[in-house]
């Protein structure tokens, strides 16, 4: 078996050291715990991971080859890390959610500005209903997703649990996100497929968005576990 453990991890080139989530038990509950990986005195191995678009942030691959870290580096107690880590995802899940939210308003707020100046067949292009039916469904869903990140932010604001409620803001935002960027390339014609018009990055960033901090599919799980009790994974 390889000594080698791959692991991902977002801004990984820069930091000094890493939190890693490591297998310490079979336990499907307590199976899990932290550990602090100093960089200098532990060296590992990171890989940068090249993407279509969420650039802000470095992607990489993490490969530790026979690290050997102190017990005193556990972080919260062995097995603990399973119950804190899904503590994280609520909120996490919510962040990606927001973020998705303000794509979707850049997008729109694209769209509407290219569509009250361009012309075609004698008038602006918003004056065509089927442009402005776009923008319509484009402006509710960017609402609805941001009432959703509100509703769970104002629940973990108030000490509650949120994790149908934060799910349900990914999968809806995350998915918005997608659509509206969509549209807007499509309200933007041939010019919204060029580098010369923002929207064409929006619609990059858009993509990966329903990926991380569980994909839009473990979202629907999510949700659906929460209203039946059955966990259909
Ligand atoms: C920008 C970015 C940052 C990331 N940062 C990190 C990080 O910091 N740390 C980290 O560990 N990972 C990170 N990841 C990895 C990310 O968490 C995974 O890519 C994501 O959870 C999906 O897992 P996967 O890629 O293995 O896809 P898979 O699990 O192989 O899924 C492939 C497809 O199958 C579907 N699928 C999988 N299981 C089921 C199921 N039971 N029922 C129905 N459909 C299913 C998925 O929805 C998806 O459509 C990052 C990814 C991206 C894009």
């Amino acid at each position: 078996m390889s000594p080698i453990l791959e692991t991902v991890s977002e801004f990984a080139t820069e930091p000094d050291f890493l939190i890693c989530l490591c297998r310490t038990s079979d336990d499907p509950r307590q199976g899990l715990t932290q550990i602090l990986i100093d960089r200098q005195e532990h060296g590992y191995e990171v890989r940068e991971i090249h993407k279509i678009a969420l650039n802000s942030q470095s992607t990489a691959q993490i490969f530790l080859d026979e690290v050997r870290v102190p017990v005193a580096n556990t972080i919260g107690g062995e097995g603990g890390a399973l119950k804190r880590t899904l503590a994280h995802f609520e909120k996490s899940r919510a962040f990606v959610a927001m973020q998705s939210v303000g794509l979707a308003r850049r997008a729109l707020e694209e769209a509407v500005g290219y569509a009250s100046e361009r012309r075609q067949h004698g008038k602006v292009i918003a004056g065509h209903q089927l442009i402005a039916a776009m923008l319509a469904e484009m402006a509710t869903r960017v609402d609805a997703a941001r009432l959703l990140v509100h509703r769970a932010a104002e629940m973990f604001d108030a000490g509650l649990g949120a994790e149908m409620e934060a799910a349900m803001a990914k999968y809806f935002a995350c998915e918005a996100a997608v659509a509206i960027a969509r549209k807007s390339v499509q309200i933007h014609g041939g010019n919204g497929v060029t580098r010369d018009f923002l929207v064409e990055k929006l619609a990059r960033e858009a993509i990966v968005c329903p990926i991380p901090e569980g994909t839009t599919q473990i979202q629907q799980l999510i949700i659906a576990r929460a209203l039946t009790g059955v966990a259909a994974f």
